[in-house]
């Protein structure tokens, strides 16, 4: 983390998560169709434009924190959905083999 932020130039160059050098550009595509841009507005509820005035780069160890986020979050929204569907199920007090529907959709 940087003390004090000697030059204004360098600001763009920078992390925009933690201020540590940048390394690869946050409009770039991973997951084949989401944005690194996208991922870390999901992660902390904040919206990134490409227009706005804060560093456009990300580190490695950011990026790989908001990868892992982004799965956590991905896998969370997932399970809600089944432990959902599993208990709108047992409220029709159907047979459930629980194992086997977890198989399917995780
Ligand atoms: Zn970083």
């Amino acid at each position: 983390m940087l003390g004090i932020v000697g030059n204004i130039q360098e600001i763009s160059k920078l992390c925009r998560c933690c201020m540590e050098n940048g390394q690869f550009n946050i409009f770039t595509t991973v997951f084949e169709t989401q944005m690194i841009a996208k991922l870390i507005g999901k992660c902390t509820s904040s919206e990134i434009s490409f227009e706005d005035e804060y560093p456009k780069t990300i580190c490695q160890q950011c990026f790989d924190k908001v990868v892992s986020c982004y799965l956590f979050l991905t896998k969370y929204q997932k399970v809600q959905k089944l432990l959902q569907n599993l208990l709108k199920m047992k409220k029709s007090s159907k047979e459930i083999n629980l194992i086997v529907i977890q198989k399917i959709y995780i």
